[in-house]
């Protein structure tokens, strides 16, 4: 991987890729959910906290690079400036017509 410079994707050989963050979104939602749980008892603390928690987590995981394509996903990678957030736009060069 370590050679893989975001030219093409080796997969499919599409020259487009758009990065994201590497977040569990399960994770992300039980901690949400278990704040809500405990607002009563904590009369909205819990919700503070989690949110606190819920942005820390965020902030720790690293970007991955996918493929608009094959949606192939490039983790544990040094992904390059020029690779940009999702754009919708350039997705639907890419979507299936079916
Ligand atoms: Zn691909």
């Amino acid at each position: 991987m370590s050679e893989f410079d975001f030219s093409k994707c080796p997969h499919c050989n599409c020259k487009h890729f758009y990065r994201q963050k590497d977040f569990n979104k399960v994770i992300g939602c039980f901690v949400i959910l278990t704040g809500a749980v405990f607002v009563p008892f904590t009369y909205g603390l819990s919700l503070l906290l989690v949110a606190v928690i819920d942005w820390f987590l965020y902030k720790r995981v690293a970007d991955e690079a996918v493929c608009y394509k094959c949606r192939e996903e490039f983790k544990n990678i040094e992904i390059p400036d020029n690779i940009k957030p999702f754009d919708h736009h350039i997705a639907e060069l890419y979507e299936e017509p079916d």
